[in-house]
Parts: structure tokens; C-alpha cells; sequence
């Protein structure tokens, strides 16, 4: 079972004693910090680790999401590379270059996002309109200019405004390797198709290269990518334990799990070991009542969200977010039997955010019925014209197949939520119970 003792020896052997004890410091004191009414994004991991005091495996996932960005920026000063990723479903490659990967939407969710808004507003003149998540993450690398890593691969997505961002920070000495990312016809056959993963294939390619100088060593990826399935089998396993036990695990750290499962924090080994000790953990696990007597089963579809008090929320009520299709596709399995960056580009091209969503109601559907989910919440964020889009396509799908659900448009904002976002989770919930 890896404890919090557990990690600190890790670390201990891995980096150089002051930087580990200065950490470690700031560490137990966040650790101490609990408050009943949580404002800010630590307080709702305080309270959390603390609800979920019997389990050792919760507080180590903490732990590894507390100190993932530190731990890498200080491996990359002491020359283990890292480098800006979506983290999402680069892993197997950026690892396969011994780098780490910096999830660059991970960097809001435990930064200064209020404060990076602001220095991101003065300085780029950011509209208003402009996507809150946007404006914060160009806020929060214009302060890590001096000592962050300064690397970054730019998957070119449908967002726009995210490619403008990777422009604008270009002049502050980020080094921006660009991936351009072809979308997945819904149309157009198997010809077209074809194209497009041979033209990714090559984009992927130029990833290594940029990484390390030299071609990619394709065996060291085909063992990233078994590592990738093995893991997530673990992952999907966890999802189908909590079917039984749904609250052991509730909805912030599955949050962090999902979130952990495309860059591992940092720590393969150890978030493999982490997965281990859950499941080893629900296997032998008390059965966690409802604080109001009854369980709710819910799917949670879209942007995997910000304001943390939406999550205790849904728990407070009884609702247990047992699927969660989010940017984070764990229920994919990566192609073993072909070369690993075709593999990587076939898997990006079966990813949602890269084409329709039309081809993805499918999976939806399977993650409802095999978590036997009552209804669902649709999450985007203000300002997001593809999430809105999305999401407007699939409520209209599941209406007419009867299954209920609430549309919450939330910011990209730390502290708690808007009264009217938690508002409408009550209201839903308790429309359900
Ligand atoms: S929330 Fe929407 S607009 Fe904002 S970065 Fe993501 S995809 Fe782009």
C-alpha cells in the first residue's frame, strides 16, 4: 500500500534534500489546512481526503496530484526533460522520449487561475468573451516564464482560441512544436481515412525528434503503449467496482483519477501502484451509505470542470458520478498490433474532441448501461462554442431516448461555485431520488 510515507521516501531517493524538505513542508501544512465551508480548490481536497479517511489510496492520489507540476519542473532543472502536453492521450510517446508530460489543462486546475486571468487580461488585452480557460492558462505560463519548463507540443485542436494561445506565448521563450491535428470524417470513406492516419502518423513523427533530436525508438513506445492498456484495464476495473460500492470513491478523486490516467502525474510506476492499492482497497471495502439514504447513479458528460463544489454537491445529495465521458478516454483500448505511431494516430482519430461527436453517442450509451445511470449532467464552460455544440447534440440524442438530464455551464475559475450551478445539481438530483 503506498501512504504518504510511502511517497516521501520516493522522493527523497529522487531529489536533492532541500528542494524535497521545502516541499514536503509546504506539503503537511496545506495537509493541516481543513475547513468545514471549502473556498478554494485545496480546501475541497482537504475535506475530501478527510471524508475519505479510511482509505490510504485516496490520500496518495492527493498526494501525487499536489505535487505533480512541482515535482516535474524540479526533475527538468535537474535534468529530467519534461515538457507542456494536453495530457491527455500523448502519454505513450512523450514517456517513450524519457520526458514527462505537463498537462497543460491540469495547470489551471490547481493554479492561481484567478490571478493568471487577470495578469492574462492586462497584458495579452483579452476580450471578455474570450474562454475563461483560455485567458487563465496564458496567465499562468506568462508567470512561470523564468522557471517553468519551457518546452511545449501543441496538439492543434478544434479550439481556435487555445492555438491563438500557444501563438501569444511564443514571444515570452516558450518553445512550440506544433502537431496539426486532421479530424475525423464522418463521411468520405475508407480512402480519406487512410489519409489522414498516414498524414498524422508523420506529424507524430516530428514529436521525437523535436523531444530528443533523434527518430523515436519505437520499441520503447509499443511498452508504453502496453503499459496504457494495462493501466487503463486497471482504470476500467476501479469504474466497475464503484457500480457496487459507489461512494468509497467519490466524485473528487475520481476526478483526479481520470485526470491522472493520461499522464500518470509524472510517475508511471507509481500511479499503476496507486490503481493497485484501490482495487486491492474495493475489494475488501465496507459499504459507504449515502448521507440520505439512497444512491443515485449519474454520468458526467463534457469538460471535467473546475469549481470543485459541484462535486460534493452531487455526493451531499447522494448522487454517485459513476461514468465520466470527459477528454479523458480510458474506455479505449490502443492498437498493439501495428506500428505504435499509427497506433497513437488511430486512436487520436477515434477520440471526440477530433471529430464529430456523432461518432461518439455510442459510448456514451455503453457507459450509461453498464453503470445503470439514472440521468446525466452535461458540464461546458462559458464561452466554449464546441462544448456547447456537443453538448446540445447529445442532450437532444438521449432526450428522446428518455434518459433525463441537466445542462451546468461553469467557468474556469478556483473557489466555490456559482449558488445557481449548485442550485441546478440539487435541483436535478433531487428531481431523480
Ligand atoms: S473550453 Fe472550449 S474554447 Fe475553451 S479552450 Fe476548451 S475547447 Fe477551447
Amino acid at each position: 500500500m503506498h501512504g504518504l510515507n510511502d511517497t516521501r521516501s520516493q522522493t527523497h531517493v529522487l531529489k536533492p534534500m532541500s528542494a524535497v524538505d521545502a516541499r514536503m513542508q509546504a506539503l503537511d501544512a496545506k495537509i493541516h489546512t481543513v475547513v468545514e465551508d471549502p473556498t478554494n480548490q485545496l480546501e475541497f481536497i482537504e475535506l475530501s481526503r478527510r471524508d475519505h479517511s479510511y482509505s490510504k489510496g485516496v490520500s496518495h492520489l492527493f498526494d501525487m496530484a499536489l505535487s505533480y507540476m512541482e515535482d516535474a519542473e524540479i526533475g527538468n532543472q535537474n535534468g529530467k526533460p519534461a515538457v507542456w502536453t494536453t495530457g491527455l492521450m500523448e502519454a505513450p510517446l512523450i514517456y517513450a522520449c524519457g520526458t514527462v508530460p505537463m498537462a497543460v489543462y491540469d495547470l489551471g486546475r490547481l493554479g492561481s487561475a484567478e490571478g493568471a486571468a487577470e495578469v492574462s487580461e492586462d497584458l495579452f488585452d483579452m476580450p471578455k468573451e474570450t474562454c475563461s480557460m483560455v485567458t487563465a492558462l496564458l496567465g499562468e505560463w506568462y508567470m512561470r516564464r523564468n522557471h517553468s519548463v519551457k518546452k511545449v507540443v501543441a496538439l492543434s485542436t478544434v479550439c481556435e482560441p487555445l492555438n491563438m494561445a500557444y501563438e501569444m506565448i511564443n514571444e515570452y521563450g516558450f518553445d512550440i512544436h506544433r502537431v496539426d491535428q486532421v479530424i475525423k470524417p464522418v463521411h468520405g470513406g475508407e480512402e480519406r481515412f487512410e489519409q489522414m492516419v498516414k498524414y498524422l502518423t508523420g506529424e507524430l513523427e516530428e514529436v521525437a525528434v523535436f523531444l530528443t533530436g533523434k527518430p523515436l525508438d519505437q520499441a520503447k513506445m509499443s511498452l508504453e503503449i502496453a503499459r496504457m492498456n494495462r493501466l487503463m484495464a486497471k482504470f476500467r476495473q476501479i469504474i466497475k467496482m464503484r457500480v457496487d460500492n459507489p461512494l468509497y470513491i467519490k466524485s473528487l478523486p475520481m476526478l483526479f483519477l481520470l485526470m491522472g490516467s493520461g499522464h500518470y502525474f509524472g510517475k508511471p510506476e507509481e500511479y499503476e501502484g496507486l490503481l493497485d492499492d484501490l482495487i486491492e482497497e474495493l475489494e475488501n471495502a465496507e459499504f459507504v451509505a449515502s448521507p440520505l439514504g439512497k444512491i443515485i447513479p449519474l454520468t458526467w458528460v463534457g469538460a471535467r470542470g473546475l469549481e470543485f463544489g459541484v462535486f460534493k454537491a452531487v455526493d451531499d445529495l447522494g448522487g454517485a458520478l459513476l461514468s465520466w465521458f470527459t477528454p479523458n478516454p480510458y474506455d479505449r483500448v490502443w492498437r498493439e498490433d501495428i506500428p505504435p505511431l499509427e497506433a497513437m494516430a488511430r486512436f487520436i482519430l477515434d477520440y471526440f474532441v477530433t471529430g464529430s461527436p456523432v461518432n461518439q453517442l455510442k459510448y456514451i450509451e455503453k457507459m450509461i448501461e453498464e453503470t445503470g445511470s439514472k440521468g446525466m449532467f452535461f458540464y461546458t464552460y462559458i464561452g466554449c462554442p464546441y462544448g456547447g455544440l456537443h453538448v446540445e447534440l447529445f442532450r437532444d440524442y438521449f432526450q428522446k431516448k428518455g434518459v433525463p438530464s441537466s445542462g451546468l455551464e461553469g467557468s474556469w475559475q478556483v473557489g466555490a461555485p456559482s449558488g445557481q450551478l449548485t442550485t441546478r445539481v440539487r435541483a436535478f438530483i433531487e428531481m431523480l431520488s
